[in-house]
């Protein structure tokens, strides 16, 4: 797989954002550069292309950028899993908690058949329930969740080795 160097030097921390304490990991520079943004979609096309990946599933909202372009280039369906709320047909929901309260994220009914194979894709791995959640949607209708993938994993949070003791692979370009 390329060298992540060039990637991880387009993301920009925000102290202090969206509160105190918090160092906000920002991939807009990255994304607007296009050598930059043609690399980090490679380097998740190159990892899958041997694969058969049925479907590209990304999660709300920067997922949506990278999944979509990954999943044309993998010749894959995509799959938005939105949070609650948004989908207009019928779906299944799955809660989880934050920091302060909880949130929910939902899916399709009809976004994937049983034994099909998905790749879930989002921009960054903090506590992991958010990716926990969204592979939950994936695995309730049947499917097989391929590896779950991330720009950005925060290990110090716990999140990937939480989606490994869930028994989904994990796979992020940088820590
Ligand atoms: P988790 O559920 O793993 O705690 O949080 C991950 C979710 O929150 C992802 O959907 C991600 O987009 C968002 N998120 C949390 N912290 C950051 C951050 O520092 N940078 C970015 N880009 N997204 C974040």
């Amino acid at each position: 797989l390329p060298d992540p160097a060039p990637l991880v030097a387009r993301i920009r921390t925000i102290p202090d954002w969206p509160k105190p304490g918090v160092l906000f990991r920002d991939i807009t520079p990255l994304l607007l550069d296009p050598q930059a943004f043609r690399l980090l979609v490679d380097t998740f096309v190159i990892r899958y292309m041997h694969e058969k990946i049925d479907r590209v599933a990304g999660i709300d909202a920067r997922g949506f950028i990278i999944g979509s372009v990954v999943a044309h280039q993998l010749n894959a369906g995509f799959i938005p899993i939105r949070k609650a709320g948004k989908l207009p047909f019928t779906t299944l929901r799955e809660r989880y908690t934050l920091e302060y309260g909880e949130a929910e994220v939902e899916i399709h009914t009809d976004a994937i058949e049983p034994g099909a194979r998905a790749l879930l894709i989002d921009d960054l791995i903090a506590t992991g329930g958010t990716m926990v959640a969204a592979a939950n949607l994936l695995t309730r209708l049947g499917a097989n969740v391929v590896e779950t993938a991330a720009i950005i994993d925060l290990p110090a949070l716990g999140g990937s080795a939480r989606l490994r003791e869930a028994g989904f692979s994990v796979f992020t370009l940088c820590s």
